[in-house]
């Protein structure tokens, strides 16, 4: 039994979901670890900016890492949003408020 797809679009609430376990968690953790594992492979040849480069890696990957860790999904069809800045759901035409 299959359902049509609505006619007009619903308007349906963003529901908006943070994952504890997942693709943000684990960049974060790429960049904890990560940024030292490069900052003390570079450190012998670049000296400070060895640890600049590491450290400032580590930063963007913690940075990206909560970004992602936050995502938005449609509140008729679940569909996980590309960004907070949807205002139509790209599966269900739903629209979204
Ligand atoms: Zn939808």
């Amino acid at each position: 039994m299959s359902t049509p797809p609505p006619f007009p679009p619903p308007i349906a609430p963003r529901l908006y979901k943070s994952e504890s376990m997942g693709t943000g968690c684990l960049v974060q953790g790429l960049g904890l670890v990560g940024g030292p594992v490069i900052g003390a492979v570079l450190a012998p040849h670049l000296g400070i900016f060895g640890w600049v480069i590491g450290g400032g890696l580590a930063i963007a990957l913690l940075i990206q890492g909560s970004g992602m860790a936050k995502y938005c999904l449609c509140g008729s069809c679940h569909n996980r949003l590309t960004s907070h800045k949807v205002t139509v759901c790209p599966a269900c035409h739903a629209q979204l408020r």
